[in-house]
């Protein structure tokens, strides 16, 4: 494939000196895990999202994966979520051997479509035959409970958390929120990742804010609270010395140059969401004249949308592979969003999955195309990849 050096990155982290000095200061003391840093970074997060805890992780994926111990997933489990996500939201669900119950999402939003979350709950809770338009083909282990629901927040845009937490309450399910798109977004004028029992964020390099590598869960729930900040650190429980692990923990510690790296980015936190906030507009605007292009949509129930990626969608009929490696040549760089989770191969070959499953998820994941993304894009750059695009298609 001849993809000359991009003329645009696909992203970006948005680092200042401020970020570079906060990481060197911890490189001065003896301190570079389980000290004041990773407290203050917490702090700032609590202060940002008004959650009760805060607890830093080394990765979005490990703070997941803490949620669903703490929600007592067990293996068999039926934990409900979407097939159009990053895998993670899945991964950690097996992780514990129980089995994801994928519902399909919104054609608008990309999020888990409530009205099948609700059959889907009926036929599971009664049982016999109608159980299996919701089961995989292949079940590796015998169905157990009905214990919870994953909703992702899709590329930033909050899942409809009030009907999913009005149907966790119906069926005594826990709600966890994989808000890991979504820091600064807001629901009904409400933090996303305060939308569930657990929430959790993440920090790779080409999201809203960085750590290198890094995650936090926030909630309200102080016993799951104390569970995760127990299991994060090996298991220990309060009161435990070092070689006392009351659980079977994790080595998921979020280390004090990461740490420092995250305050100073949430002490610009309203910038970088400010500055993302108009990259999207830029490309909104632009992208309107052109007719096989369809923008993100946003929910009224997003009152504050917070974009981690800017994904469009083409028109049937257009041959995706075809424009994103004509678009390479150009030196403009792109990605298919998503992959379905169910058509994986890791999950075929477990589940008995097929192409069909899911026919939403499989639409857009067939016609979605991120486009070069981040908050130290110039309107120049917007121009660039919105002027290829158009001569491409
Ligand atoms: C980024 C992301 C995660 C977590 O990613 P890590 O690389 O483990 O930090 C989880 N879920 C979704 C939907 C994500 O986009």
């Amino acid at each position: 494939m001849s993809s000359k050096q991009p003329v645009v990155p696909m992203s970006s982290p948005d680092l200042t000196d401020l970020e570079r000095e906060a990481v060197l200061a911890v490189l001065h003391t003896p301190h570079l895990s389980m000290g004041e840093r990773i407290r203050e970074f917490e702090e700032a997060i609590r202060r940002f999202t008004g959650a009760r805890f805060a607890i830093g992780v080394n990765s979005g994926t490990a703070g997941l994966h803490l949620c669903i111990r703490a929600a007592g997933v067990q293996p068999g489990d039926l934990v409900l979520t979407t097939p159009f996500s990053f895998v993670a939201s899945t991964n950690v669900i097996l992780y514990e051997n129980a089995i994801p119950v994928f519902v399909d999402v919104d054609p608008q939003t990309g999020n888990m479509d409530v009205e099948q979350t609700a059959q889907a709950l009926r036929d599971l809770s009664e049982g016999g035959k109608a159980t299996q338009r919701w089961l995989p083909r292949h079940l590796p282990v015998s169905p157990q409970r009905l214990k919870a629901i994953l909703a992702v927040d899709v590329f930033g845009q909050p899942a409809d958390m009030d009907e999913l937490r009005h149907l966790a309450d119906q069926y005594d399910l826990h709600l966890i929120e994989d808000a890991c798109e979504a820091l600064g977004a807001e629901y009904k004028g409400r933090k996303a990742g305060m939308l569930g029992d657990c929430g959790v964020f993440a920090f790779y390099p080409n999201k809203q804010i960085t750590t290198g590598e890094g995650g936090m869960i926030v909630t309200d729930d102080e016993d799951a609270a104390m569970l995760m900040m127990a299991l994060r650190n090996q298991g220990r429980a309060p009161g435990d010395t070092w070689l006392q692990h009351t659980y079977l923990g994790y080595n998921y510690r979020l280390d004090e140059m990461s740490a420092a790296l995250g305050t100073a980015q949430m002490n610009r936190i309203e910038t970088l969401l400010n500055k993302r906030e108009q990259v999207a507009r830029w490309y909104m605007e632009r992208l309107a004249e052109i007719p096989a292009v369809e923008v993100p949509y946003i929910a009224p129930q997003t009152t504050r949308s917070s974009w981690f990626v800017f994904v469009i969608r083409l028109a049937r009929g257009i041959n995706r592979e075809e424009v994103a490696q004509r678009l390479e040549e150009k030196g403009i760089p792109v990605r298919p969003y998503f992959l379905p989770i169910h058509l994986q191969p890791y999950l075929v070959e477990r589940f008995g999955y097929q192409p069909g499953d899911y026919p939403v998820t499989e639409d857009l994941g067939a016609r979605g195309l991120a486009l070069p993304f981040s908050s130290v894009m110039t309107e120049e750059q917007v121009e660039t990849v919105c002027r290829a695009l158009q001569s491409v298609l």
